[in-house]
């Protein structure tokens, strides 16, 4: 039996389109009452106090670098298995990433490791809520805290709109969480992002750095009489658009019995894999609530590509998420970095496979993509 099962499936349909044609109806195209609400939504959610809507998870971690004066000379502890996005945006800021290795059992930050690289140049720590799993928040504030002057914890939760750990939700002990809608995201606008933050200075710093430095946005100018704007910073332009609030808005509501699927499929494959020959995976740990964002298996090094390929020859969409930051030519060759230098992080980069993981995929999906891996491990290379 062979089937197609692509890497992945949105589900946005004919709720999203209405939405955004309402928006079409209106005057604001650009960021206005939709992203007001989608902000003030997602504050809530998180119990918050602010939200702003971002053009992309990568400009909301970079805008928060910035809002905390992070520049040359600085340090920002990041770790070595992540996507590009969360270390480039240090190096937009001319400060240093300093890469920690990822404990071996979850591929999430080493929080001992974190401690060990903690130096007196140290601005800020990204940690990054890997496939949806998060970093122990409690545990990692408190390191930040005891800390004088105060080690700031920008969150990277591209995967993790659902985590909650020990009851802790992303941005409630931190000083802003950054969210990514991007096409592949549990949920997506295509492209965008949020930054939601608990400091009302800061927000509101943000909030000027999101759209030029400008004193006012146009929602915020449109009311009454024209008054002049003034530029009281230098800014950017990462402001998301009404089109791409209205887009997200819908699925809100569905979040909770979505990710009930995405977890029932997570068991699923557990259970399908237990006790397979050269197939291991991450664990979750006690007290979280997994956004179960990828599902990710470990196969042997030395296979990994051709178990990659043969999957996609047999109709499985697969992603390699990721292989470690530090090893990709640009790191390598800027810092001089050599293999064995964060030996989990390597370990995962190269024995990884994403397989297809939506609310949308059946059972007969699931199994047909199990033993479809399953097979492939049994043959020879
Ligand atoms: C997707 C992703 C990002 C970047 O998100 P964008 O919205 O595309 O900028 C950052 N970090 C991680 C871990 C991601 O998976």
């Amino acid at each position: 039996m062979s089937r197609t099962v692509p890497f992945y499936r949105h589900q946005l349909g004919a709720r999203e389109a209405a939405a955004v044609a309402a928006v079409l109806e209106t005057l604001f195209l650009t960021t206005g009452p939709k992203t007001k609400e989608l902000e003030e939504s997602i504050a809530k959610r998180l119990g918050v106090g602010h939200a702003l809507g971002m053009t992309s998870a990568t400009t909301a971690l970079h805008l928060a670098l910035v809002a905390l004066g992070v520049g040359p000379g600085d340090e920002v502890i990041v770790p070595a298995m992540t996507f590009i996005a969360t270390s480039n945006v240090v190096l937009h800021c001319g400060a240093t990433p300093v890469f920690v290795d990822v404990e071996a059992d979850t591929g999430n930050i080493d929080l001992a490791a974190v401690e060990r690289a903690i130096t007196p140049k140290t601005k800020a720590i990204i940690p990054v809520h890997l496939y949806g799993q998060m970093v122990d928040m409690k545990r990692l504030s408190a390191i930040a805290e005891k800390r004088t002057p105060r080690v700031h914890v920008i969150e990277d939760c591209a995967h993790a709109f659902e985590s909650e750990r020990d009851g802790v939700k992303p941005g409630q002990l931190s000083d802003g969480a950054a969210f990514s809608f991007y096409a592949t995201k549990n949920v997506t606008s295509g492209e965008g992002g949020a930054l939601a933050m608990r400091d009302t200075a800061f927000f509101e710093k943000v909030r000027t750095i999101r759209l030029h430095g400008m004193s006012a946005a146009a929602y915020d100018r449109h009311t009454g009489v024209y008054r002049h704007w003034d530029m009281i910073d230098l800014g950017f332009k990462a402001n998301m658009g009404d089109i791409q609030a209205a887009l997200i808005l819908p699925q809100l509501p569905d979040v909770e019995a979505k990710n009930e699927r995405r977890k029932a499929i997570a068991a699923h494959y557990d259970r399908l894999f237990e006790g397979a020959k050269d197939i291991g995976h991450p664990t979750t740990q006690k007290g979280v609530h997994h956004a179960h964002h990828l599902y990710t298996v470990w196969v042997p090094p030395a296979r990994r590509d051709e178990v990659l390929h043969k999957l996609q020859q047999r109709g499985v969409g697969v992603a390699v998420n990721y292989r470690a930051v530090h090893l990709l030519t640009y790191y390598r060759e800027k810092f001089g970095f050599e293999r064995g230098r964060f030996p989990e992080a390597e370990r995962i980069g190269d024995s990884t496979i994403s397989l297809p993981m939506y609310p949308t995929l059946s059972e007969e999906d699931v199994e047909y993509v199990a033993s479809t891996l399953k097979a492939i491990l049994a043959e020879a290379p």
